[in-house]
């Protein structure tokens, strides 16, 4: 098979891999056939985190099911199924309280795309092993284009846990989103309003960012070093430590703030500021595994449309190039063989 490597700062290059097989009955072979960057791929393609090529990239898609252990008994071959990014059993006692992303039958940070607790493969290659099928693989419901849905394995789904349990707390709340990651600052303003937000508020430096937030009905905020307006809800989707500490600054009292970001190194945070204005903080690897399936529904119910974000869709052909163009969220698709 053809699997798209992680060489070094902007190098990407597909290589013949041997096929993935069946080792276990609980497993499934499956071929990606829309494969999204998640904004941590754009960070690792550019060099900016401390993950060592080689490896295989890629942690967000959907696919289509090639293959099945004897054990397999929900997933069926030719399904159409998100690939959530983390490798989970679904039956031990983290599985089953939620927390999928801290399963305790895989070794811990167990993911596709990075050799994080393993080698699993990466999402953008031809064919990707399921240790756990019925567990992990969630159906793209009809009606739901596969394209625009890569993102549920990972960024769109990390988008609404994020935004979606504080304001379960504050129904109706107004959420700040503090922009700069790269296309899951959209995806949080989108599930901010699928969440029921009263009004959202977007902060970034970009301007094609805040043009595409004031599409979607968030008030966009050019940022500069002014203090930002007081939210009860705040999201940092900034990935950057000194917008952390502004998002964090601008909880109003008893609200709370989630980073959607991943920071490699120890980061200051504002605690004076946090204890004055009794702020609760939360940030986490994302456990989707319980929430693909309320993404999916929302988006075929057309309360989310995720397909705003997506620009660019490819094939394998020219999917290094676009995976290193500026392109906020390319697809790269395959077509499928099993129907
Ligand atoms: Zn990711
Ligand atoms: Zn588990």
């Amino acid at each position: 098979m053809k699997a798209l490597i992680y060489e070094g700062p902007e190098q990407l290059a597909w290589q013949e891999r041997p096929d993935p097989r069946i080792e276990g009955a609980s497993e499934a072979i499956v071929r990606p056939i829309a494969s999204a960057p998640c904004d941590l791929d754009r960070a690792i393609i550019q060099g900016r985190t401390p993950l060592f090529p080689p490896f295989e990239i890629g942690h967000e898609c959907v696919a289509e099911v090639i293959a099945i252990g004897e054990g397999v008994v929900r997933t069926k071959v030719g399904e159409v199924v998100v690939v959530p990014w983390s490798i989970h059993c679904g039956s031990c006692g983290r599985c089953r309280r939620g927390l999928t992303a801290s399963c305790e039958n895989v070794t811990p940070r167990a993911m596709y795309g990075t050799q994080l607790g393993g080698d699993f493969g990466g999402l953008f290659s031809e064919l990707v092993r399921v240790p756990y099928a019925d567990a992990m693989l969630v159906p793209v419901p009809d009606g739901v284009d596969p394209i625009h849905v890569a993102a549920a394995s990972d960024n769109l789904t990390d988008a609404w846990i994020a935004v979606s349990a504080p304001l379960a707390k504050r129904p109706g709340a107004a959420v700040l989103v503090v922009g700069g990651a790269g296309g899951i600052s959209l995806y949080c303003v989108q599930t901010a309003f699928a969440a029921g937000a009263s009004r959202v508020t977007y902060v970034d430096r970009n301007d094609e960012r805040l043009a595409m937030a004031a599409t979607f009905g968030a008030t966009p905020i050019k940022r500069d070093d002014s203090r930002l307006p007081e939210h009860d809800v705040v999201i940092d989707a900034s990935a950057h430590p000194a917008e952390l500490a502004r998002a964090l600054r601008a909880v109003a009292p008893g609200g709370e703030c989630v980073s959607v970001g991943v920071y490699f190194l120890d980061v200051a945070i504002p605690i004076l500021d946090m204890y004055a204005n009794d702020v609760s903080f939360r940030i986490g690897r994302p456990s989707v595994g319980p929430n693909i399936e309320k993404v999916l529904e929302l988006v075929r119910a057309r309360t989310l449309d995720p397909s705003k974000v997506t620009q660019r869709i490819v094939g394998e052909d020219d999917a290094i190039e676009a995976l290193r163009s500026r392109a906020m969220k390319p697809v790269v698709t395959r077509p499928r063989i099993t129907r």
